[in-house]
This record gives C-alpha cells, structure tokens and sequence, in this order.
C-alpha cells in the first residue's frame, strides 16, 4: 500500500499535504518557505508551460529573458509599487567579498527592470506593440508557506506589453485573461470566474487588475491568474515615450500578467481524491499505464503482448508500460491511483487469448473492456470523457456551493456553513469591503466581466444602492 492520505473530510490541509508529499510531486527545502519540485510535479509545469506558451504565440508574443537582479532605486520609482512590494524584497546587499555601492533586489516581478529596457527599444509606434513573455522564478519573502500555493520562490511567466493606445492595452489586458481561462477550463477542467479585482485587490501599480479565481473543494477560493492593465504608470516611472503616428509624444501604455506554479496547487485540490491526485488527461504527463499482470509462467509472453500494446499506442498517447516483477499488481494499482494517472490498462493471460484489456479509470473508478484492436479509439474516447466529466464535475461543485445573500446576517451564515461564493449587492465603497474581511474574513474574489445586473439592489453592508453584484469569498 502507498502512505496513508489524511482523508480530506479528516483535515483538508493536511490532506492536501500529505498529496504534494506522497505523490512526490514538491519537498520542503533547507531554506524555510522554499520548495523542491520533484520530478512529478516539474512534470506537470512543463505541461503547464507548453500549453500555455503555445497559447501565447498564438496570440503573438515572443519569450525573452531579463536577470534576476534588479537595481534597489529601480524598484522605487514607481510609488504604489514599492509601496505594494517593499514587505516582501530579498536584497542583495554584498558581493564578491564587497559591500555593493548600491544593493540589489532579487526580483518579486520584473516590471522595473523591463520597462528600464523599454526605454531604450522603444521610439516610435514602428516599436510597437512590443509583446514579450519571459518564464522565470522569483522571490518574494512570504511569512506563512504552503507548498504550491504560496512559497517564498516560485516559477511563473510574466508577460509585459507594451502599447500605442489605452484601448489598445485594455485589449490586450482582456485577451491574456481569455486565455489564461481558456487554459484554466480547457486543459486543467477548472472552471474559474473571470473579472475585476476591487481597487484594494489590485496589483500594486496597476490602473486595473483582471483575474480568475477558481472553487477549491474546500469551498475557498484560488485566484488562478492575474491580468493587469498598467495605463501609463510604469512609462512614466521610467520616461518611456514615443513618437505618435501624427508626430506627437506620448508615454505608452503598458499591460503585466502571470501564472505561477500555484496552478499546480489548483489542479491538485480541485480534482483529487482520498487515493491521491486526479489529473485532467490534458494535463497528466502520463495518460495511461499499462500493468500486466502475470505468474512466472505467462510472465514472457503477457509482457510480450503488454509491449505490443504499448507500442501500438505510443504514437497517439503519454503512455507508460510498468514491467516490474517485484511489486504486486494490487500494489501498483494504489501507486498509479496516488499518482494521478488518467486511464489504467490491465492485461492478464486471460486478456491475451481474447485479445482484450481491461481499462480502469481514475477519476470514477470504472472499468470497461475492449479488443486490442479498438484500443486507441477506446482509450481516446475515455481520456476525453474524463477531461469533460472533470471539469463538469468541479462546475457543479461551484454552482451547488454559490450562493445568494438577501442581509448581511444571511451572509456571514453562509460565509461559516457551507462555504462557498456569495453573491451580494456591493456600493463601490472600500469603506464596506474593508469590514467585511475584518469581521469575516471573507473578500471581494471578483466582480465578474459577465456579473449579475446590480439594478434595484443594495449594498450586503451599508445598504446604499449597489454598483455590482460582488462574489465574495474566503480565500488561500
Ligand atoms: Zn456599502
């Protein structure tokens, strides 16, 4: 048997935890609040990142590269930005044996030190639009860690844009936040809310911040993917103008968004089970495993078949055939379970002479037969059947565990049992958002691009007439 998994009924956290560690997918590192990621789990971010990176070219951005170290003074020219960020710096302030005559920052984002480039490319609107993507880590000094979710260094992407036109920067802000849903309910089978973070949400130097925020089964929330729309702010921090088509000069307008490895976290706690991790197909490094099961007298002849199978599938399928002769196939069924693996082939003597297979999915538990000869049609149609059955699955979780609320006793009722997003009136004001996460705990998730009319509604809190119709929410 694999290590025992708290039961998530038990102890979510620790559930959750006891996935991360079990399925070897991260491990805590010497330094307090840094991961390891395992080779499972980078498994899965090189899946994340080729999706994904697909998706940006496709959209017409280019990767590039920026360093790691990023002038003090740099940091400081944009207010709200220092302001937001100076908590959390890691700096660098000896080297080579010397105090530095001025320190360095290890980057927490790297909009400073790209725009201090922007400058220098950027002239006329012939340099524009500039799209660039870069995928690196970054580091910022959080106090409470959870691996995956929030950890003081982490892989992401960060895209910076750069643009003639407001309109145009808005575009392209709301084009990354369609494709980070796309990517979110496509290939991970999360359904996420896109929309607007209130102003005390934002991204600290932003003038706007898109997101989309995904229900964990826990009922909280996971903000998947942040999109900002920077208006002119870090042009103006770092003098970056150019020349209008009619001659004129202007400060261009910039766009920042990212994804980080907190995806992994987002796939695990909104899919898996009691037995371990659940991966969309799209997802999985490996889709299928092929288990034979044999005495020592098929052993030659199952494997033989077992390989045949496998090769016959391999052009199609992520697909990995387990030979080993140790271990017990019952074994290997919890192993693989723990592990995440879509779809799981079984294949015994008896098999053999009917040329068939057994095919046992994880995510229900189902088993079906087919001839060896129908196997890629078969097992296709069972990827994608547990892709789309994934991410209606986590659909109606969400939908089952949103709510409405008439008074704010009703709210904060709801808030403690059981959990979940509540809809309610809210008038704008920060005044009433603040309250609510001081008496609750509970903030503004998002307002949804696609939200409910607030016509004839009123503030949960003040009263006041509403201006949106909130999702609010506890959240990692
Ligand atoms: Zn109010």
């Amino acid at each position: 048997m694999a290590e025992k998994i708290t039961p998530r009924a038990t102890d979510y956290s620790q559930w959750y935890i006891d996935i991360v560690i079990n399925a070897k997918l991260a491990d805590y590192a010497p330094v307090k609040g840094c991961m390891v990621i395992r080779p499972r789990g980078y498994a899965l971010w090189e899946r994340i990142q080729q999706g994904l990176d697909g998706l940006f070219k496709e959209t017409g951005h280019v990767n590039a590269y920026f360093p790691l170290l990023i002038p003090e003074s740099f940091i400081k020219k944009e207010a709200e930005h220092v302001e937001g960020f100076s908590p959390e710096l890691a700096v660098v302030t000896h080297a080579g044996g010397e105090k530095l005559e001025e320190p360095l920052v290890v980057r927490p984002t790297s909009e400073t030190i790209i725009w201090a480039m922007y400058k220098k490319w950027i002239q006329s609107y012939r340099d524009l639009p500039l799209l660039i993507n870069q995928w690196c880590n970054v580091l910022r000094w959080e106090k409470r860690t959870r691996l995956f979710l929030r950890t003081a260094e982490f892989l992401w992407q960060e895209g910076h844009t750069a643009h003639a036109t407001a309109a145009e920067a808005e575009e392209e802000t709301l084009r990354m936040l369609g494709v980070y849903r796309k990517f979110a309910e496509e290939y991970m089978a999360l359904p996420v809310l896109a929309g607007l973070k209130t102003d005390s949400e934002k991204f600290a130097g932003a003038v706007r911040t898109y997101c989309i925020e995904a229900m964990m089964q826990d009922r909280k929330s996971l903000q998947s993917g942040t999109s900002h729309n920077l208006g002119q702010n870090f042009a103006r921090a770092f003098d970056v103008t150019f020349q209008t088509k009619d001659k004129t000069i202007d400060h261009v307008w910039a766009t920042s968004w990212g994804v980080s490895t907190r995806l992994i976290g987002a796939v695990i706690m909104g899919h898996s089970d009691d037995k371990g991790l659940v991966l969309p197909p799209r997802l999985a490094p490996t889709e299928l495993v092929i288990v034979p099961i044999f005495k020592n007298d098929t052993k030659d002849a199952v494997i033989a078949f077992a390989r045949t199978l496998r090769d016959a599938l391999r052009p199609g399928f992520r697909v990995l055939l387990d030979e080993d002769d140790q271990n017990t196939p019952g074994w290997k069924f919890s192993e693989y379970e723990l592990q995440g693996i879509p779809v799981r082939v079984e294949l015994g003597p008896r098999d053999m002479e009917k040329n068939q297979f057994v095919a046992v999915r994880r995510d229900t538990g189902a088993k079906s037969f087919a001839p060896v000869a129908q196997a890629a049609a078969h097992l296709r149609g069972l990827l994608d059947d547990i892709q789309k059955s994934l991410y209606q699955r986590a659909l109606a979780f969400r939908e089952a565990n949103t709510f409405q609320a008439a008074d704010y006793d009703s709210f904060k009722k709801l808030l403690d049992e059981p959990g979940g997003f509540i809809e309610a009136g809210w008038c704008g004001d920060a005044a009433c958002e603040a309250r609510v996460k001081e008496e609750t705990r509970a903030t503004i998730r998002v307002l949804p691009l696609d939200g409910k009319d607030p016509k004839g509604a009123s503030c949960i809190i003040c009263g006041r007439e509403a201006t949106h119709i909130a999702v609010f929410g506890r959240a990692y």
